[in-house]
């Protein structure tokens, strides 16, 4: 039976154990943009269980960088670290039941087990050795303070699920043998607090990476003993590096802060990860977030992996970067460009503006800014070699910068059309432009490549381009 779009409810729920990345930034968008689709509900839960690897800053990381893209959570963020009172109720009455049962097998008992079960080549899991331990002698080991911990008792029984976007799911559970569920009655881990939470907080779908399939027949055992409801499940593929490995570190970057901080746009690293393990069975390529909203469905996510194509997310970069005003690009650019231009020349806002145009077209991120147009704010550094075109000698090279100057000088209107209308009519003369423009360039901004040379001269003003070509005559002296 169809969900009416108000209990449609779905979570992220990622444990704050490092930065926010690419995998669990999807997941958030999938559910986000699922449950926005059908009218439901997001909600956020920080899966905090494991206090030795959690961290604060990690969480504020996931959080911050969650609102940056654009993925906002209708409840929370709920910490399950808060919430050991609930979790008390559900866990005392599975023991209280004989469905859980405290185990107090040593380290070293539980490793030669292991052990001995690898060698023979079965599966290594829990023998069950405390099961039957009467209530006497557990009243007596706990008084004693031996170490505890508290095991589920699995059924033995075939558990399957629908998966909504890989289809039916079978698992044996004698397979998976009596898993921890808590450490003690108020220290639950995460497959069980995560059972109750999406009780309590009635999500109606997982959706999740696929990374955690071999969970989920756990948790639905967990649910069946505690007479849950079962959810709806839909795993998502993997992310894979180019090279068809599940992505990791060893591909570069994953962290979507730093992905920011080199200045990718949030509506770009949007539409390239929706793309990851979705597309719209059309041409399509440009989706903001509404229309992701609009044309989204669970139904067609992939099941095999999804390439992530650092080159797609640079193009998709680029195409966001040419839709901003310029007003708005330059504000994006200022973190990346000096505060204050330390002796250079003085560049004020509408200066700055008419820089930032000039390479709105090149740029793929924010950051690449600082390089192209750093002598802009400072004079450039650069060798006499550069100033060289093809087999120019230095003599060569000091007409070229001669007749610069004297033609430089002579303008009045300075602007960009002027500039080339006078420089263009001696260049063409030489038979090869180069010999005068190359050097131009050179002089202007320490580069081989840059913004067109007439563009940059209006912008240094004409002062501070015949200052340039002055140093350049004193690196060929
Ligand atoms: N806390 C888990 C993680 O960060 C997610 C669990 C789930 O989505 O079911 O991987």
């Amino acid at each position: 039976m169809a969900l009416k779009s108000k209990e449609i409810r779905v979570r992220m729920a990622p444990s704050p154990t490092g930065l926010l990345h690419f995998g669990n930034a999807r997941t958030a968008l999938f559910n986000y943009l699922f449950t926005k689709h059908s009218g439901g509900k997001l909600i956020l839960r920080i899966e905090d269980t494991d206090i030795e690897r959690s961290d604060k800053a990690f969480e504020k990381d996931i959080i911050d960088n969650l609102k940056w893209l654009g993925i906002i959570w209708d409840e929370g963020p709920f910490l399950q670290s808060e919430r050991t009172s609930i979790y008390i109720k559900y866990l005392d009455k599975l023991v209280k039941d004989g469905l859980a049962y405290y185990c107090f097998c040593t380290q070293e008992e539980l490793e030669g087990k292991k052990q001995e079960q690898m060698s023979r080549g079965v599966p290594a899991k829990y023998n069950g050795k405390c099961h039957n331990l009467s209530e006497e002698e557990i009243k007596k080991y706990l008084s004693q303070g031996k170490p505890s911990v508290i095991r589920f008792k699995i059924p033995e029984k075939k558990v399957s699920f629908n998966d909504i976007i890989r289809g039916k799911i079978e698992f044996e559970s004698s397979l998976l043998g009596d898993f921890v569920i808590a450490k003690d009655l108020s220290t639950p881990l995460y497959n069980f607090a995560l059972v109750v939470d999406d009780f309590e907080m009635k999500i109606s779908h997982v959706i999740r990476g696929e990374d955690h399939i071999p969970n989920t027949p756990k948790q639905i055992l967990l649910q069946e003993a505690l007479n849950l409801p079962q959810p709806k499940y839909g795993h998502l593929p993997l992310i894979l590096g180019p090279d068809k490995s599940k992505l990791s570190k060893r591909h570069g970057t994953q962290s979507i802060a730093e992905y920011r901080k080199q200045g990718y746009l949030a509506e770009s690293v949007i539409n390239f990860m929706a793309f990851l393990g979705w597309n719209p069975g059309t041409e399509k390529e440009i989706f903001s977030m509404d229309s992701l909203i609009k044309e989204f469905s669970l139904e067609k996510v992939q099941k095999s992996g999804a390439i992530f194509n650092i080159q797609r997310l640079d193009y998709l970069n680029g195409f966001y970067i040419r839709q901003k005003s310029i007003d708005e690009l330059t504000e994006l650019c200022q973190p990346y460009l000096p505060a204050s231009p330390a002796g250079g020349p003085k560049i004020d806002k509408q200066k700055l503006q008419q820089i930032i145009a000039m390479h709105k077209e090149r740029l793929k991120k924010l950051s690449e800014i600082k390089e192209l147009t750093d002598f802009f704010f400072k004079q450039p550094q650069y060798s006499k070699e550069l100033l060289r075109w093809k087999k120019a000698d230095d003599e060569q090279i000091k007409q070229s910068l001669d007749i610069l100057e004297k033609l430089l000088f002579k303008i009045k209107r300075w602007d960009k059309a002027e500039i080339e209308n006078v420089l263009m009519v001696e260049a063409e003369q030489t038979g090869d432009r180069g010999i005068l423009l190359w050097p131009f360039r050179v002089a202007l901004s320490g580069k081989k490549a840059s913004a067109g040379p007439f563009e940059i001269a209006e912008a240094l003003g004409k002062e501070e381009t015949l200052i340039r070509i002055k140093q350049a005559k004193e690196l060929i002296l």
